[in-house]
């Protein structure tokens, strides 16, 4: 897993030393070693393990501007993508990693605590559901968690005003993005553009949809995921 990652991050043009390299390698062994006995991913092979969590995650350090002690959130981060990957090239960032299921969380704490990554705050619990942490995060991040009109209302919420939400999504999400850019725009949002990249050695292209929070979120979103399921704001 080293190797692939640290030619991969070269080849990505992301900065990283030696250590950070064998961080991001250690924290991987640990995924597939707790994966034998949990479900934590769908991805069992190092290598792939290695590009398409490891480089996916850190391809966000070319999209956007992580750097300056950054709060960010990582909401449904499973097994800590992308955010413990930012955190571990980007010591700086304040993590916060989101998700409703408990053991996922566990894992991410664990996992950082034994790498010496004590600050990094886990919180077990559903992403519209979480009132205090409304308009806190600088930058907002979210790998494979649900279509963009119902994300939005998910994620917006937590970004203030000036700050990013980066959703990753597949290449072809144009689609997507058209059908989620009323909910985006409801949330006080406004998709400044879709960002794709190349994953080295991978043969996949993949996507961040850049979305710029221009204005306050309205005092009645997020609203109870049933609400979302069941009237999602598509405009
Ligand atoms: N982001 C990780 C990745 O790319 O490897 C995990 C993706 S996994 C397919 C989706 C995750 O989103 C699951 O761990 C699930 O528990 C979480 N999730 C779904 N809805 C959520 C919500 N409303 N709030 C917090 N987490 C949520």
């Amino acid at each position: 897993m080293e190797n692939i990652i640290r030619e991969g991050l070269a080849a990505m043009g992301v900065a990283a030393t030696p250590e950070q390299v064998r961080t991001l390698a250690a924290y991987g062994e640990m995924l597939l070693r707790a994966n034998e006995t949990t479900n934590l991913t769908a991805i069992r092979d190092p290598a792939a393990a290695a590009r398409l969590h490891f480089l996916d995650s850190a391809a966000l350090l070319t999209v956007a501007d992580f750097s300056g002690g950054k709060a960010v959130a990582d909401v449904g981060s499973g097994a800590g993508f992308p955010g413990v990957p930012l955190r571990i090239l980007q010591p700086d960032v304040k993590l916060t990693c989101l998700d409703s299921v408990g053991k996922k969380m566990d894992f991410v704490r664990q996992s950082c605590a034994e790498l010496g990554m004590e600050d990094v705050q886990c919180l077990w619990g559903r992403a519209e559901e979480q009132p205090q942490l409304r308009e806190r995060f600088d930058v907002v991040t979210s790998r494979a968690v649900a279509e963009l009109h119902l994300l939005s209302e998910l994620c917006l919420p937590l970004v203030k005003v000036g700050g990013l939400f980066l959703a990753m999504k597949n290449p072809d999400c144009d689609e997507e993005v058209k059908r989620g850019d009323f909910a985006v725009r409801t949330m006080g949002g406004r998709v400044r553009e879709i960002r794709r990249y190349d994953i080295p050695g991978a043969d996949a292209t993949h996507a961040a949809v850049v979305i710029e929070k221009v204005k306050q979120t309205p005092p009645q979103y997020p609203r109870r995921w049933a609400q979302i399921r069941k009237k999602p704001l598509l405009g």
